[in-house]
């Protein structure tokens, strides 16, 4: 890695999971933000992280009996985790001045590397009561109060770096399009007060230059868009017209994804599937892969950390030393999986009164309760699952993840999963874990036998709680969609679901099929066997599918690439965009 002295990199992310007792985050997004900074601060990487306070937290999630989704906000109290910064800056929303303060949180890396992140407020007694709320709630309220939430983070964001003194060398990278306003204030330091109209390309490109975009899902309605009436008033006539001016709107759309892809000189996608995908939607623009990973120490169970520490004990400076774990005894993973399984079946006892025995195969699945990530597909065919249990060996499922408060199809999944619950009942055991979070995630993913996942293709942009799996040698099942159509290799890693072009059909008759006959068989005929391929998760997938070797990536690719790097070629799948629609239109 070559890092010109001075250089910084400010990263900007609507929701960061710094620690648990820190509710500001939703999911994958705000955990892969909080990975790349705490591998970027084990790097030493000079990196400064800005994302919004949510005082209100996402929501604390309880389910009643049938499985009904309630929501609480998730209070917490910045100033006894949080350092305040004395730096204010202030933007203009709608007309108004809202002042806007940071708190501080640094993560500290191994070797006491220190990112600091600056978690924007606006709760400050000069600002009207409504503009005091903007920074409480993650992805809440309309989407005028997005908007607002959008002008505080990109260009509150950039003032406030501005008022610290970052600003000068900096390199911005939005993580997700929620930031993209960054853009608009490096443009009007650009003119320096010179007439809007007087935009040239050169203004842009010296933008550009500042700007890194990576790009996280190819679900259409997970790319921000404002009205020309919204944008309008929101943003005042001045600025909206120099998004206009600088060719930035379309079809009288703030396209916030549009946006940062027009004014970044990298961007790139979250997996060389994603790539091809987002190429194909967006054909007028290079468009790079850097696959996602996870924070290898973070997410890895105490008994395997004990175990890797003992055998391959570099792991902790290289990650890549996870490749020697092909030589760990088969006994020792045997007996490391033991104790991370003990420690998930004590919490799911203490949490819901159920006793999951640990001789029965244990599948997992926990992520965002949406439409497209399909959980209830393994209750396709009820009858057949029974069935296979009682033929094949005995199964036992462990769900957790929470609904968008305003996702009903996601509220009604979770519905579905208890009413399976119900009809399987004394035949396999069915749990759900509420309030899926950070410690929840820890406990699951080392914990079960077997990680499943499967979204509908093409629409998981990578997925990284497989990751999570596989540091702890828990093997996935999972459609080849995401990081799996790289991390798979068919009963070495793990398994597939169908195949890498087959439809949903294909997938749910292959998901029974090989759960009866290889899957089961292996776990509980040949255990050796099986823990050969938790093994070799951990050597193949746990060595690559890490933020140290991303941020690696980050660095060379695209913050401080070489001087003599080649431009990125425009490839595309051709029809990634119909893929893409068509999928989509399947799951509304
Ligand atoms: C890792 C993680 C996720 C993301 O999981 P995916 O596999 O990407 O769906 C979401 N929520 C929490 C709490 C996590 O730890």
């Amino acid at each position: 890695m070559s890092i010109p002295s001075g250089a910084i990199v400010a990263y900007f992310s609507m929701e960061i999971c710094l620690e648990q007792a820190i509710p500001t985050y939703s999911g994958g997004l705000g955990v892969l933000a909080g990975d790349t900074l705490r591998s970027a601060a084990d790097l030493e990487v000079p990196m400064v992280a800005v994302t919004l306070l949510h005082r209100k937290g996402y929501f604390t999630q309880t389910l009643d009996a049938n499985g009904q989704q309630h929501e609480a906000p998730d209070l917490w109290s910045p100033e006894t985790v949080l350092a305040p910064e004395s730096a204010r800056s202030s933007v203009e929303i709608a007309g108004r001045h809202v002042a806007i303060r940071a708190w501080r949180y640094d993560v500290i890396g191994a070797g006491g590397h220190v990112v600091p992140v600056f978690l924007l407020d606006t709760d400050l007694e000069e600002n009207s009561e409504w503009d005091r709320t903007l920074t409480d709630c993650l992805y809440g309220g309309d989407s005028h109060y997005r908007l607002c939430q959008e002008v505080v983070l990109g260009m509150g964001g950039a003032a406030i770096l501005d008022a610290m003194g970052y600003a000068e060398d900096a390199t911005y990278h939005m993580n997700e399009g929620h930031a993209a306003l960054i853009t608009l204030t490096l443009l009007e330091r650009e003119l320096a007060g010179r007439a809007r109209h007087d935009i040239g390309e050169a203004d842009l490109e010296r933008v550009r230059r500042r700007c890194i975009f990576t790009t996280h899902t190819p679900v259409p309605a997970g790319h921000d868009r404002f009205d020309e009436g919204e944008y309008r008033g929101v943003l005042g006539d001045d600025r909206a017209q120099l998004l206009v001016d600088a060719h930035v709107v379309e079809d009288h759309t703030l396209n916030m994804t549009h946006l940062a892809l027009r004014l970044s000189r990298y961007v790139n996608a979250v997996a060389m599937r994603h790539r091809e995908i987002t190429q194909g939607m967006f054909p007028d623009y290079p468009i790079d892969s850097i696959t996602n990973g996870v924070h290898a120490l973070t997410w890895t169970a105490a008994p395997f950390q004990e175990l890797f520490d003992r055998r391959i004990p570099e792991w902790r400076r290289d990650n890549q030393y996870l490749r020697y774990a092909i030589d760990i005894p088969l006994e020792e993973i045997l007996d490391a999986h033991a104790a991370t399984k003990a420690s998930l079946f004590d919490e799911v006892l203490k949490r819901t009164g159920v006793k999951l025995d640990p001789a029965i195969i244990t599948i997992g699945f926990a992520r965002r309760a949406t439409p497209y990530k399909r959980a209830d597909l393994i209750f396709s065919d009820i009858n057949r699952l029974k069935a296979i249990a009682g033929r094949s060996g005995r199964i036992q499922l462990l769900f957790g993840g929470k609904a968008h408060p305003r996702d009903e199809g996601g509220k009604a999944l979770i519905r579905q999963i208890y009413a399976a619950a119900a009809e399987l009942e004394g035949h396999v055991q069915v749990v759900y874990l509420a309030n899926y979070e950070m410690d929840i995630a820890h406990l699951m993913t080392s914990g079960v036998d077997l990680w499943l996942n499967n979204p509908t293709k093409p629409l998981e942009a990578s997925g990284t709680s497989g990751m999570k799996a596989a540091l702890n040698g828990v093997p996935s099942y999972s459609v080849l969609d995401g990081w799996w159509v790289e991390g798979c290799i068919d009963g070495v890693t793990g398994w597939a679901i169908g195949r890498a072009r087959g439809g949903p059909d294909d997938e749910i008759a292959d998901l029974y099929v090989k759960l009866e006959r290889v899957i089961l068989p292996l776990f509980y005929g040949l255990p050796f066997s099986w823990a050969n391929v938790m093994r070799n998760a951990i050597a193949l997938n746990g060595s690559f599918f890490n933020t140290q070797r991303m941020v690696g990536q980050y660095v060379h690719n695209a913050y401080f690439p070489p001087a003599n790097q080649r431009p990125i070629p425009v490839a595309g799948a051709e029809n990634a965009k119909e893929d893409v629609h068509s999928a989509w239109a399947g799951v509304q």
